[in-house]
């Protein structure tokens, strides 16, 4: 596996094969398999590795239907396996259908053409290619539905949605919705060709791909997506109230709105997702200050470092009410001007507690989850609240490039997002956490050049972490992990270019600097 691990990482969204495991993995499988035979030294297949990884990375959520996979013919272990499979040049392309049981060599694709879009429609196309005998498990149909199935769902309540794609017979777009909402319930997505004018007339659509929706109670409508494209659609419907993720543990247990998951009642709160909750922050500080700190009975040496920092920046930057900020800074002053190498944490806790009560310096002992309100005690909460402080924090060094004067952060991009490296690394009571941002800081935190910079690092690798978590315990199944922010709240953020999303980084700079900036953050239910 080391070696194989040149090319292709554990990390990345393919599966890695080898001769111990190929024939058991896509023989006889639920899903149907497309296979990169590659070979390490050859340099096509370095360079084409980046639009494999992209592939897969795009159609992860077909998972249950077709799976992508690597073998490296240039690993020792697998010179056997691969002469056996017959590669002769590298990179091979080989399909495998689902439920193959003649333990043949997979079909070769050996068209010239091996962009990201091509070879995807070449996955749909292959599914199709399957027979009802041998169509993959949990696959949904991807041939057009019949226009009376579809109108009778009108007026009619069900369970759960219905979408439907209407496109041109040469379109991919309804069954890639189709795929890409597999691993989802609550919903189901099906295509019709605008060919069918009966049902164009029916739907009053006029133009094409449009998506209608099916409304459990009934009602229906056009969808409304700011582009017509795959990604808008998909991620449109994701959100619909009611739909979510498939648990992979059945055991878990879906908690409902409101239900903390021990049996005690904590009232819903409404809110709106394109605001910031200053409940949310205050809570954030409160379980810092007097929860996780409290596990360090001294500071000392590089830790009380870290917090100083910490606490440097927060004053410094912190858009919060007069009373928080005032106790921040007080903080910062008594720890500054304290000679000692040492500091009991009790001191700290005492000094927040008491001292600057008296004086009227107030951070709230109550936790208030507003934004960051998960649907089980156990989840969102506080990581929530700690990402969204430090995008706070990165947007506000960037909107006052002068707050951090003489504190020996002034002009350095970098100000934050290393004190929150320190700070996530020393204390955040989540080490496999710590672990993964330090290597992702590691990786990158050297190029980020500017404030704006840290502002899309941060926001960057945030999406690298929502995507690491889909479909993990740790997801709320209220709170999908997205790739954020998704199109309803920034439509401009988004594009496709030759089929593949792409983020439009300066719409998504302007957007941060909005969403986190110090006037969209709501006082509602802060007490
Ligand atoms: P969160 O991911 O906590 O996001 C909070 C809010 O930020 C979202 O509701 C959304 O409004 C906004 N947001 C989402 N994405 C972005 C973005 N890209 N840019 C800006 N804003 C965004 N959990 C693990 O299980 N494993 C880990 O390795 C792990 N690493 C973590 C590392 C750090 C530094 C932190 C702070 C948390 C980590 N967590 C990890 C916890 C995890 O990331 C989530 O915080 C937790 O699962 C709660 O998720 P959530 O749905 O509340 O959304």
């Amino acid at each position: 596996q080391a070696q194989s691990a040149r090319l292709y990482t554990e990390e990345d969204p393919v599966v890695i094969l080898s001769s111990d495991s190929l024939k058991q993995t896509v023989l006889n499988s639920s899903s149907a398999w497309l296979l990169q035979f590659y070979s390490s030294w050859c340099g096509h297949c370095i360079q084409y590795s980046p639009t494999w990884k992209a592939l897969a990375g795009d159609v992860k959520d077909w998972s249950q239907a077709i799976r992508i996979g690597v073998l490296d013919c240039a690993h020792e272990k697998n010179f056997d396996i691969c002469k056996e499979f017959g590669i002769h040049f590298y990179p091979t392309f080989r399909y495998f259908k689902a439920h193959d049981t003649t333990n043949d060599f997979g079909k070769t694709y050996r068209g010239a053409d091996r962009e990201l879009q091509t070879v995807r429609q070449l996955m749909v196309n292959f599914l199709q290619n399957h027979t009802k005998h041998d169509w993959p498990v949990g696959c949904p149909p991807l041939d057009p539905a019949r226009s009376e199935d579809i109108l009778s769902l009108m007026g009619k309540k069900t369970e759960f949605y219905t979408a439907v794609i209407v496109e041109d017979k040469d379109s991919y777009i309804g069954r890639e919705v189709i795929l890409d909402l597999m691993p989802y319930e609550g919903l189901a997505v099906k295509r019709a060709l605008s060919s069918d004018k009966l049902l164009m007339e029916k739907l009053g659509i006029s133009s094409v791909p449009s998506a209608y929706l099916f409304y459990p109670n009934g009602t229906h409508t056009v969808m409304n997506v700011q582009k017509r494209l795959r990604f808008f659609f998909s991620s449109f419907l994701k959100l619909l109230p009611g739909v979510h993720r498939k648990q992979t543990n059945s055991a878990l247990q879906r908690p409902q709105p409101g239900n903390n998951g021990q049996g005690t009642q904590v009232e819903w709160k409404e809110f709106e997702k394109s605001k910031v909750y200053m409940a949310d922050l205050e809570s954030g500080l409160h379980y810092l200050l007097r929860v996780e700190l409290a596990t360090h009975k001294t500071l000392e040496g590089e830790e009380l470092k870290t917090f100083k920092d910490f606490v440097t920046v927060v004053a410094k930057l912190f858009p919060g009410r007069q009373s928080v900020v005032k106790l921040l800074e007080t903080l910062l002053e008594w720890l500054v001007s304290l000679p000692l190498e040492k500091i009991p944490y009790d001191a700290i806790l005492d000094l927040v507690n008491n001292k600057m009560r008296i004086s009227g310096l107030y951070l709230s002992e109550q936790v208030q989850w507003v934004g960051c309100q998960g649907s089980s005690v156990a989840l969102r909460g506080y990581p929530c609240s700690l990402w969204t402080l430090f995008h706070v924090l990165t947007v506000q060094a960037a909107n006052r490039p002068d707050a951090l004067a003489n504190t020996g952060f002034e002009d350095d991009p970098l100000a934050v997002l290393q004190t929150m490296r320190r700070y996530i690394g020393t204390f955040f009571g989540c080490q496999e956490c710590g672990k993964h941002f330090e290597e992702m800081a590691q990786e990158s935190l050297n190029q980020v050049k500017s404030v704006d910079q840290a502002v899309l690092w941060l926001w960057r690798k945030h999406n690298q972490v929502n995507a690491r978590l889909t479909g993990s315990m740790s997801e709320d199944p209220m709170f999908p992990k997205t790739q954020w922010p998704t199109p309803d709240l920034c439509p401009t953020c988004h594009e496709e270019q030759e089929g593949l999303h792409v983020w439009n980084e300066q719409m998504v700079l302007a957007f941060l600097k909005q969403h986190y900036g110090a006037s969209n953050i709501s006082p509602k239910y802060s007490s």
